[in-house]
């Protein structure tokens, strides 16, 4: 079985997203990328998945620039099989990063899809949902486990209140969430061997797909800072304080 993964080369996780003051918009220039952890959990289960015998060929794609290929070098070392670049410059939305791995679907026919549940920086969270539509297929987003059989995959999905646990008929779409494992450590040598392997590069408009824009973000703002503690002195001094917060009578 072919599996497919998503792969974002996006912001590094240990990094701060700045918010562009004027445009309110994530600033991604000058800032230093990496695998989307979600993506990264993904390329894990499916090299498990490889590791039991259940898939064949994995194959990792991201879109992108040319430093993406930094993504899917690491895609290798993890065990990817083939590793592919639609490059671009553009800044796209889910989608059309949708619409464009949909092209690939097409092309390569996977049973399996991995998107991470969301990508680093902007945080969307829609490419998944929005490219298990475009091919009319089942989705189980925020996997938590996932278990292969021969026509369906059984995902259970992290909910606010616990876990559901769905079975999806294959073709289909999972989005990984952080529970769904830890990825390994990458030996040297990996890294070594994955900087030889080939990616295959595709250019946008080979693809043929419609990228235009579909909505402008207004503004992002940062989480407000929680006013720091004080220590009281005292039992009277608290009761002053919540009295003035209203918070005793
Ligand atoms: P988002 O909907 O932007 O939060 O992204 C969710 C997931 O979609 C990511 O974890 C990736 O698996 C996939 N994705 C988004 N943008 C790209 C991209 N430029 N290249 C490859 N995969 C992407």
């Amino acid at each position: 079985m072919k599996v497919l993964i998503a792969v974002k080369h996006a912001i590094d996780y240990n990094v701060k997203p700045n918010i562009h003051t004027e445009t309110g918009q994530v600033e991604l220039a000058q800032v230093k990328k990496a695998i989307n952890p979600f993506d990264e959990i993904s390329l894990e289960e499916a090299v498990r998945l490889k590791e039991r015998g259940q898939v064949s060929e994995i194959i990792a794609v991201s879109i992108g620039g040319a430093e993406a290929k930094d993504s899917l070098r690491h895609a290798y070392a993890l065990g990817a099989d083939r590793a592919l670049l639609i490059e671009t410059d553009a800044q796209l939305q889910p989608l059309a990063v949708a619409k464009l791995l949909k092209a690939i679907v097409a092309r390569e026919q996977p049973q399996l899809i991995f998107l991470g549940k969301q990508a680093v920086g902007e945080d969307y969270g829609q490419t998944g949902q929005m490219l298990a539509a475009l091919l009319g297929v089942g989705v189980g987003t925020f996997a938590s486990t996932i278990q292969l059989n021969d026509d369906h995959v059984v995902v259970t999905r992290e909910v606010d209140k616990g876990t559901q646990t769905l079975s999806v008929k294959l073709p289909a779409v999972v989005t990984s969430d952080l529970r769904l494992n830890e990825p390994r450590f990458i030996k040297l040598p990996n890294l070594m061997m994955a900087k030889k392997k080939a990616i295959e590069t595709i250019s946008v408009s080979e693809l043929d797909v419609d990228l235009v824009p579909r909505f402008s973000v207004i503004s992002s703002r940062e989480p407000q800072q929680k006013p720091g503690a004080i220590q009281l002195a005292n039992v009277q001094e608290l009761v002053a304080k919540l009295r003035q917060a209203e918070v005793l009578q």
